[in-house]
């Protein structure tokens, strides 16, 4: 791009960002007009609030009549002492959660309303600062992938049309070295360049015409060399918005509405983690103008790159239920609970020759409750990995993580997702494994 075009076109994208006529009208205003373009016509009619029942009597028949439809598809379920992972499931969904969105599958809305009016419920609740709002994702990697796609792109439906295609938009957004993960791919997604800083000098001299933002991985702050208010300090003195990537940083609640009091113009989290809400859930947080043009790239909207990111009234009426209950919720008897499941286990174990325990609250991340089983192999004849392989194939399956380095051979523990009694049932497998060791 040559540098008078850039010119031309980082103006036309201050306008579409911060200035607007459209985003004067504030974050409903104009809604329905903006999304109607991105609607095929026959398509934008009005969803009717129609009341149908379908009959159901509450008892099932066929597929999912005996209460395991992993059994019934031949999947063997696993007792989850790994914490919150996508791959596993994440979490269990909160029961009233649960209920609510039976209710919003009744009734047809109108998906764009919804999510503005889900926003504001969820900006009080997290009392956001003034000129804050939120929307529902289909989790924090499409928070992240549509919260860029606004940044780019603002209302300009032309542009919203383009992207992944950049030609005349802002092209390059810069992060921290120690900060690259799997989920960067969600910015590359949008067709932006990562440019990799690591030090203020750094950024100063990657800043130019084509930045378009600067990201921030919360789990990361120790690692690089900018922390969080300095990397904000540095963006908003180059009038950039600056994202930060906080997806699986609650607990603590307070997180929730954290990074934005500290002026953070983007901020994700996932929906499906500790705070249990829909699996396929993300909240994107952030300044009216950005949560909104984020809105209009994804999902309900057609011919925009967030097409595939779709969110469903379900998910967004129980994320919105899950927020409210996870707001009331007493973190610290959580917190009590887990360290006593956790305290099972290691009595099941401690006392083996070869094993140590011990145990943190990450600083960050998953920020709950966490054990690692030390085990030194020459006395107990067998290593994290093999210990961890035969839980998995065992009956019930316990899914548990090893970490093995020359210098360390451990098997980690969350209680975050274990039930009840799922404790005894790992300490005992545990012990059963370590114990057999070779004479
Ligand atoms: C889990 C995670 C994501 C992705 O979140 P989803 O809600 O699963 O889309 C993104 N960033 C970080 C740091 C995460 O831990």
């Amino acid at each position: 791009m040559d540098a008078t075009r850039a010119k031309t076109e980082v103006s036309k994208q201050k306008q579409a960002n911060n200035g607007g006529a459209m985003n004067r009208r504030g974050f409903l205003g104009g809604m329905a007009a903006v999304s109607g373009a991105l609607f095929g016509g026959k398509r934008a009619r009005a969803a009717a609030g129609r009341e149908k029942m379908d009959g159901w009597t509450g008892k099932i028949s066929g597929f999912g009549q005996t209460g395991n439809v992993y059994e019934e598809l031949g999947l063997t379920t696993v007792i989850n002492g790994q914490g919150t992972m996508t791959y596993l499931g994440g979490s269990l969904l909160r029961p009233e959660a649960e209920a609510v969105m039976r209710l919003a599958s009744l009734h047809f809305v109108n998906i764009m309303d919804l999510e503005a009016a889900a926003g504001r419920k969820i900006s009080e609740m997290l009392k956001l600062p003034q000129g804050y709002t939120a929307i529902v994702t289909s989790g924090a990697a499409s928070a992240i992938q549509n919260g860029y796609s606004g940044i780019l792109t603002g209302d300009t439906i032309a542009h919203i049309r383009q992207i992944p295609d950049l030609t005349g938009l802002k092209s390059e957004v810069l992060i921290q070295k120690a900060h690259r993960s799997p989920w960067d791919h969600q910015i590359r997604a949008t067709g932006v360049k990562l440019i990799e800083v690591e030090t203020v000098a750094d950024v100063h001299n990657a800043i130019n015409e084509r930045t378009a933002a600067m990201h921030f991985l919360n789990l990361a702050d120790p690692d690089g060399q900018i922390k969080r208010r300095e990397w904000l300090a540095l963006a908003h003195a180059a009038n950039l918005p600056a994202f930060i990537d906080a997806a699986a940083d609650t607990p603590p609640k307070s997180n929730l509405s954290e990074y934005a009091n500290m002026g953070y113009d983007l901020v994700s989290f996932s929906g499906g983690k500790a705070i249990r809400g829909p699996q396929c859930s993300g909240l994107l947080i952030g300044r009216q103008n950005l949560v909104r043009s984020a809105l209009l790239n994804m999902s309900p909207n057609e011919d925009v790159l967030g097409r595939i990111a779709k969110v469903g009234k379900e998910e967004i009426i129980g994320l919105t239920k899950t927020i409210e209950l996870y707001l009331a919720e007493d973190e610290e008897a959580l917190q009590k609970d887990q360290w006593r499941q956790l305290d099972t286990i290691s009595a099941a174990v401690s006392q083996i020759s070869g094993v140590s325990i011990s145990k943190n609250v990450p600083p960050i991340a998953n920020n709950f409750p966490t054990m690692q089983i030390h085990l030194d192999p020459g006395r107990t004849g067998i290593r994290a990995r093999e210990v961890v392989e035969k839980l998995a194939a065992g009956k019930p399956s316990i899914v548990l993580t090893a970490g093995e380095s020359p210098d360390s051979n451990t098997i980690e523990i969350t209680a975050i997702d274990l039930q009840p009694g799922q404790d005894k049932m790992i300490g005992d497998a545990l012990a059963k494994i370590l114990r057999a060791r070779p004479a």
